[in-house]
């Protein structure tokens, strides 16, 4: 068996079909924004490797992080013990985060984070004497993650609710946000959607222990941009109704939508904020679930006092070194030009694809390029064409879009975006 028909044999892929895989790459090499496919073949990756690697692979700095903390200590457990990467990353990470979002609870991956938040939810409440708090309440087209608490909160059509009906707990679901970002917003409760925020909290507040969101870009449910004064609003009405704001920011985090963070769109601090992904810039798996001092306080001095979780990784001292020299890149080079750069320059390459037929619509928000389809878009024409196109896309549902490391040249963007409308070019 040569390697492929081994990985095409025995291996699980994210999201496909164990008999029929599709075309698979074998990868060699990853360094700046450039995948080596086993033949030599050079590919550039336009999806920061699912959002990650913010700083381009093999990041020279991250890199030398990393060997450094292998030399001394890859692993030790976290429980009783600390260590100096832990320590240097939440420094670097209360640094950067709005004041008031303070403490810091490490994870392996950003459905964990998630459940974490949501445990955290639930046991304030439970603090807080609101035992019914259970249940969350978030919108639609939203993605949290694949495990199971997760999941519930997802998108219950694009999401799994279908197949795993039954086995998720009930969330309450609102509509998505329908004023888009750049569109000019009303107060209208009707228009905006609020009103059925506020009703639910009315009817429902004493079952509902947070409101669980993607501020601003909704990811994986759709690559959807709405209007930041809603989670002003939003948040406005859950504090009235003691109902914690999650923000996960796994996707958005780090720059990603031309502000650091999702929230500096909205200026608002929730109560627990979920961060994975670009974290260590794509190097290592690593997550964190950060809330405030009045939550953390509270659970503490609630009767359980202890927060009940505790992965076995829990501050892999090797992930969080990666991400702490991650961080710091984020303070030695000017990422807000790199994003506005690729921001400006994919909203001039990608503007023709607007007169393609079969395209729903074009948007660009930070480095995030989306050509939406009418249809859906089938990946493996994407991934059959990248050796050829020498660009790395997987489209998902009707989205062909891209999230390039911030470190891409314009040369290298252009053939991203070229790639993306030859692509759309070629299914009209
Ligand atoms: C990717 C993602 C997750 C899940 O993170 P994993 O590391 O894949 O578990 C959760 N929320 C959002 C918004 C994401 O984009």
């Amino acid at each position: 068996m040569t390697p492929l028909e081994f990985d095409a044999r025995h291996l699980w892929h994210p999201y496909t079909n164990v008999l029929e895989p599709g075309p698979m790459h074998l990868i060699t090499g990853a360094d700046g924004v450039w995948l080596t496919a086993e033949d030599g073949t050079q590919m550039i990756d336009a999806m920061s490797s699912w959002w990650c690697a913010v700083h381009g692979h093999r990041h020279p700095a991250i890199i030398a992080a990393m060997q450094a903390q292998l030399d001394q200590m890859p692993h030790v457990m976290f429980g009783g013990l600390t260590h100096s990467p832990a320590i240097e990353l939440g420094r670097q990470l209360i640094r950067l985060l709005p004041n008031g979002l303070d403490r810091i609870f490490y994870s392996d991956s950003g459905s964990v984070a998630i459940e974490v938040a949501l445990k955290m939810a639930v046991q304030y409440q439970m603090a807080q004497g609101h035992k019914g708090r259970t249940q969350f309440a978030t919108i639609r087209g939203g993605y949290h993650g694949d495990t199971w608490k997760a999941m519930s909160v997802c998108d219950p059509v694009n999401g799994m609710h279908g197949m795993f009906a039954g086995a998720l707990s009930v969330q309450h679901f609102l509509p998505r946000p329908n004023i888009a970002f750049d569109q000019e917003w009303s107060e209208d409760g009707d228009l905006n959607g609020l009103n059925a925020l506020e009703q639910l909290l009315e009817a429902k507040a004493d079952q509902i222990a947070g409101l669980i969101l993607e501020p601003v870009v909704q990811g994986a449910g759709g690559m959807y941009f709405y209007h930041p004064t809603w989670l002003k609003r939003a948040h406005e009405m859950c504090k009235a109704h003691d109902v914690l704001v999650i923000f996960d920011e796994i996707a958005t985090g780090f720059g990603r939508t031309g502000r650091l963070f999702a929230l500096h769109h909205a200026d608002v601090v929730p109560d627990l904020l979920c961060l994975g992904k670009a974290l260590t810039g794509g190097h290592i798996t690593l997550a964190a679930t950060v809330t405030t001092e009045p939550v953390a306080r509270r659970i503490g001095e609630s009767e359980a006092g202890v927060m009940m979780h505790g992965p076995t990784y829990m501050a892999n001292p090797l992930a969080c070194a990666a991400g702490a020299a991650s961080l710091e890149q984020l303070s030695v080079r000017d990422w807000r030009s790199e994003v506005a750069d690729i921001a400006a320059q994919m909203t001039q390459e990608l503007a023709p694809a607007r007169d393609f037929p079969g395209v729903a619509d074009v948007r660009v928000l930070g480095a995030i390029g989306v050509i939406e389809m009418e249809g859906w878009v089938d990946p493996s024409v994407a991934h059959g064409l990248a050796l050829e196109t020498g660009v790395w896309l997987r489209p998902f549902a009707r989205n062909i879009y891209c999230m390039p490391p911030y470190i891409i040249s314009p040369d290298e963007l252009s053939r991203v975006t070229s790639a993306m409308v030859s692509l759309v070019r070629g299914m009209s």
